[in-house]
C-alpha cells in the first residue's frame, strides 16, 4: 500500500488554500460583523440573509472559476475527476486549517460531495437533458438538493411515502422531504420517490430518481430547520405537491433510484471522515498550544499527567482514524468497492473527532466552552456529524451485515 500524495495533489491543496487566504478569509475580515453574530447571519425565518446569501455565491463561483469547486466531480461530467485519495488529502487539510463555523469556506470553496455541486447522481441523467443544466451547475451559479430523507424515513430509506405516478408523458410527484441540506437555496433537487409501492414494500426496487427546477409549480420549501444550537440554517422541509417531471428528467432507470442514491452517500461518507481528521488536528493542535501557555499550581498544564492524557488520547485518535481513511481510500482508488469498510471508517471518524473536540473544550477549561476560540461550535459540528450519511448504528449495521455474509475485508 503507498499513501504517498502526488505532487499534483499538494499543489492543488496548497493553491485551494492560498485561495481561501488570499480571497475568501478577507472577505470574511471584510465582514466580520455579519459573520461573528449568528443574529445577523439568519432571517426571522431561519434562512440566510441575503447578503450571505450573494457571499456564498461569490466564493462558489470564484473558486468554480478557479477550477477548485468541480475538482472532484467526473470528468464525464464537467469535473476534472480528481480521485479519492486527492479529496481525502484535501478534505484534511482544508478543515485541519479553518476548523468549523466558516460560512464561506465549508460547503462553498468545495461542494458536499454528493447532495450538491456536479454530484456523482447526475451520471445518471440523460446526457442532453444533463447538458442544458452543466454549466449552470459547473460554474457555481446555480445549486442543488438531495431530497431522500422524509419525517417518516431517514435510516429506512425504503419507507419513504414521496409518490411519482405517471402522467401523460411524465410524472406527477407528491410528498414531504425532510432535514435536506441546502433546499433552502437549491435550484434544482435530485428527488426520490415510490413508483411502485409494492416491490418498495418487498424492498427490491420501486422507487425512483429525479432532476426537477425547484422554481416549477408545486415546489416548496415550506420551513427551515435549525439544529443543534443555531438560530437557521442550510437545512429545511420540501413540499412537493404535484410537481411534474418531464420522463427524460428520471436520474436513472425507473425503479432503480435507490442504489443511485446510495452511491452517492457511499461516496460522501469517507470524505466527510476525512473532513474530521482534518477538524480534529484542528482541535487537538489549539489544545496543545494552550497546553503550554495556560499555567496552574506553578507550571503549564501540559506538565500535568492528566493534562498530557488528554492530548495523548487525541493524538492516538486522530492517527488511527486518519490510516484508516487512508487506507479505505486506497483501497477505492484500487477498485474495492469497500462499503463496509467506508462505513467502518464513517462511524469512527466522525466519534473520534466528537472525543477529540470534547477533550480538547477540557484542556482549555471555561475558555473551551467561551466559543472565543470556535471549540464550542466545532463540538456541537462533531456531534451533528454522527447523523447524517447513516447514523454510527446504521454503519454498524452494514459492517455486521458484511460481516456476517463473509464479505468483510479486515
Ligand atoms: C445536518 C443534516 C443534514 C442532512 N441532510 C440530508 C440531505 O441533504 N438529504 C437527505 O435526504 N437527508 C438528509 N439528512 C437526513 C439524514 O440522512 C437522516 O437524519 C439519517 O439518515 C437518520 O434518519 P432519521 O433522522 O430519520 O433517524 P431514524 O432513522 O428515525 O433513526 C432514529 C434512531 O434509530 C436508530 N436506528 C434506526 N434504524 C436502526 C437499525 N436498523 N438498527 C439500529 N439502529 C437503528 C438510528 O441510528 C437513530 O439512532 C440530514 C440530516 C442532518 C442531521
Amino acid at each position: 500500500m503507498d499513501f504517498e500524495i502526488d505532487s499534483d495533489t499538494v499543489l492543488f491543496a496548497d493553491g485551494l488554500l492560498r485561495f481561501i487566504d488570499q480571497e475568501v478569509v478577507p472577505l470574511e475580515q471584510a465582514n466580520r460583523a455579519l459573520f461573528e453574530n449568528e443574529r445577523n447571519l439568519y432571517q426571522e425565518d431561519g434562512r440566510f440573509v441575503p447578503e450571505v446569501r450573494e457571499l456564498r455565491r461569490k466564493v462558489r463561483m470564484r473558486s468554480a472559476e478557479l477550477g477548485f469547486y468541480g475538482a472532484f466531480a467526473a470528468e464525464e461530467l464537467g469535473g476534472l475527476g480528481l480521485g479519492v485519495l486527492a479529496n481525502v488529502h484535501v478534505q484534511e487539510q482544508l478543515n485541519h486549517r479553518y476548523g468549523p463555523a466558516r460560512k464561506l469556506i465549508q460547503t462553498v470553496v468545495l461542494p458536499s460531495p454528493f447532495t450538491n455541486g456536479l454530484s456523482p447522481v447526475l451520471r445518471h441523467l440523460d446526457p442532453e437533458v444533463f447538458a442544458h443544466y452543466q454549466e449552470g451547475i459547473a460554474s457555481g451559479e446555480k445549486t442543488l438538493c438531495f431530497c431522500l430523507s422524509e419525517p417518516d424515513a431517514g435510516s429506512d430509506a425504503f419507507a419513504i411515502k414521496t409518490r411519482a405516478e405517471r402522467s401523460g408523458d411524465g410524472w406527477v410527484i407528491s410528498g414531504t422531504k425532510q432535514w435536506i441540506t441546502n433546499a433552502p437555496y437549491a435550484d434544482y433537487a435530485m428527488v426520490f420517490a415510490v413508483t411502485d409501492p409494492e416491490l418498495a414494500q418487498q424492498r427490491k426496487g420501486g422507487i425512483t430518481g429525479f432532476f426537477v427546477d425547484t422554481s416549477d409549480p408545486g415546489f416548496t420549501v415550506s420551513s427551515v430547520i435549525p439544529t443543534m444550537g443555531h438560530l437557521g440554517a442550510e437545512i429545511g422541509v420540501v413540499v412537493l405537491d404535484q410537481v411534474r417531471v418531464a420522463d427524460d428528467h428520471r436520474l436513472g432507470p425507473v425503479g432503480e433510484g435507490l442504489s443511485k442514491a446510495l452511491s452517492g452517500v457511499h461516496a460522501g461518507r469517507l470524505s466527510m471522515a476525512a473532513s474530521c481528521v482534518g477538524m480534529a488536528r484542528w482541535a487537538l493542535d489549539l489544545a496543545v498550544d494552550y497546553a503550554k501557555v495556560r499555567r496552574t499550581f506553578g507550571k503549564p498544564i501540559g506538565e500535568h499527567q492528566a493534562v498530557q492524557q488528554l492530548l495523548a488520547d487525541s493524538a492516538i485518535d486522530i492517527y488511527a482514524a486518519k490510516n484508516m481513511v487512508q487506507n479505505c481510500a486506497w483501497r477505492i482508488a484500487q477498485g474495492e468497492r469497500a462499503i463496509a469498510e467506508t462505513s467502518m471508517v464513517k462511524a469512527f471518524a466522525t466519534e473520534m473527532l466528537n472525543r477529540v473536540m470534547d477533550r480538547s473544550i477540557q484542556v482549555h477549561g471555561a475558555v473551551g466552552l467561551s466559543n472565543a476560540l470556535r471549540l464550542e461550535e466545532g463540538y456541537r459540528l462533531a456531534r451533528q456529524m454522527r447523523i447524517p450519511d447513516g447514523t454510527g448504528e446504521i454503519q454498524r449495521r452494514m459492517v455486521a451485515r458484511a460481516l456476517l455474509r463473509g464479505n468483510c475485508n479486515l
